[in-house]
């Protein structure tokens, strides 16, 4: 019964905690302006002070950037790391917001009431939905509810260059057995979602050169091989008829769905039909054995981003082009090894190469996707909380961009991360007029604590 009594005192609490969150966004911390440096300053101390008040010993650390906020409850039981981030994005063009940004309120909207304001979402409401249930489980037991960890960041919305360097020299201290990170999303704005799969990403840009100038094609045209028509072919042979990806062992350390994830999937009734229709088209385009989220969130990809070469300005110029050019990138999942991938293209290429054909190479990125072990007990007891906080089954969700720290919690300290957020679609993160739901403030609270009262135990 003393989960209903945390629930309850967060009801009862809510508009103390819209207070907190509102003299929270009105701190401009906007992270990649140096104008705002202080202002950065000032939500870090902002958010010590608050964690002391909880009881957490927590403390400022000073980074070459923005500092960082850490925060340690000792406790019995599993320890589980909480991150988010405090910084947010710039707010022009300043014309399109209806309200100053960084003087945050309530609106009463036709979708219901949201918090307005620059982050909102993104992450200052995120992040204090945890903050909040810890405060509602003090308030209730007289204590936190166990080993916790707080890890703040100041610089996610100009590229954290220092989060790396920070949690390789504070690994120790850093190392948790299960990352919670609150900077997601409800899938499509209602169904609570847990992202256990994160594509990785790899690139090649190519040349291929022929002849050692441009050439008119009244004089060479027929004799001399052209460039384009080389990359053309090699281009339009990485699919094939069914949109596989013809790479030699390019599946390699692609893993199949379980049934249950694929039940979990099956479940979510995504409407890919609204999905492409928002965008104008209609017919999905991977392998036409896959159901359009799986072809977003576990299926790996090979897309060419730009390609170009010979005369493309007003009018006509019969060119026969000495260069072609083409920039590829794959989307990668499960084990798939960049590195060999990276090979096998490079290969498939030189083998297609014609007599007097040359092509040079220039690597871009290089990430493997990132797949959470789902068996640690905490990914199903936050499962189970969530689903009987939204009155809706959770699932575990794919990701089909990437989200750096659930990778370098993994790659640098070696522990799994849960993916849990509330925002919704419509949340205007990193736009004019960013606002969160009452409603994904008031359920979040509420969810963190059913999480923490079945993981902690
Ligand atoms: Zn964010």
């Amino acid at each position: 019964m003393s989960l209903d009594a945390v629930l309850a005192r967060i009801d009862e609490a809510l508009p103390q905690a819209t207070d907190r969150l509102i003299d929270l966004l009105r701190i401009p911390s906007i992270s990649t302006d140096p104008a705002f440096k202080a202002d950065c300053d000032r939500a870090a101390d902002w958010l010590v002070a608050e964690l002391e008040s909880l009881g957490f010993e927590a403390s400022k650390r000073p980074t070459p950037g923005h500092p960082m906020v850490v925060a340690h409850a000792a406790g019995e039981g599993p320890h589980v790391l909480f991150y988010g981030h405090y910084d947010v994005q710039p707010v022009d063009p300043l014309n399109l917001w209806h309200r100053d940004p960084f003087d945050p309120a309530i609106e009463e909207t036709a979708k219901g009431r949201v918090i307005r304001g620059r982050g909102a979402s993104d992450d200052k409401g995120q992040l204090m939905t945890f903050i909040e249930a810890c405060r509602a489980w003090k308030d209730v037991h007289g204590s936190l509810p166990g080993r916790i960890t707080l890890f703040l960041e100041g610089e996610e919305e100009s590229g954290s260059p220092s989060l790396v360097p920070f949690m390789k020299e504070n690994a120790a201290e850093l190392t948790a057995d299960i990352a919670l990170i609150c900077d997601t999303g409800l899938f499509e704005s209602k169904t609570p979602a847990i992202v256990t799969m994160l594509r990785g990403l790899m690139g090649e840009e190519l040349t291929i050169r022929g002849a050692d100038k441009d050439l008119h094609s009244g004089m060479y045209g027929g004799v001399a091989m052209n460039p384009i028509r080389v990359l053309a072919r090699i281009i339009a042979g990485l699919h094939d008829d069914t949109g596989r990806i013809t790479l030699p062992g390019f599946y390699d350390g692609v893993t199949e769905l379980s049934d249950e994830i694929r039940a979990q999937w099956q479940n979510l009734a995504f409407d890919h039909a609204r999905f492409l229709g928002d965008v104008g088209l209609s017919a999905p385009a991977g392998e036409q054995d896959r159901t359009p989220l799986e072809m977003i969130w576990s299926r790996p990809t090979c897309e060419v981003n730009g390609i170009w070469g010979g005369y493309t300005g007003d009018g006509f110029k019969t060119v026969l082009p000495s260069e072609a050019h083409a920039k590829i990138s794959f989307r990668l999942v499960g084990q798939q090894d960049p590195n060999a991938i990276r090979e096998a293209f490079r290969a498939y290429v030189e083998a297609q190469l014609p007599a007097d054909c040359a092509v040079e190479f220039h690597g871009h990125g290089n990430s493997a996707a990132g797949q959470m072990q789902i068996d640690h007990p905490a990914f199903e007891q936050a499962r189970q909380a969530l689903s009987e906080e939204w009155g809706l089954a959770a699932a575990y969700v794919g990701c089909g961009g990437s989200i750096p720290i659930a990778g370098y919690f993994k790659t640098v300290l070696g522990m799994d991360a849960m993916l849990i957020g509330f925002g919704k679609d419509d949340d205007q993160i990193h736009s004019p007029n960013e606002k969160y739901d009452v409603e994904s403030f008031h359920k979040g609270i509420r969810s963190w604590a059913r999480v923490l009262e079945k993981v902690m135990g």
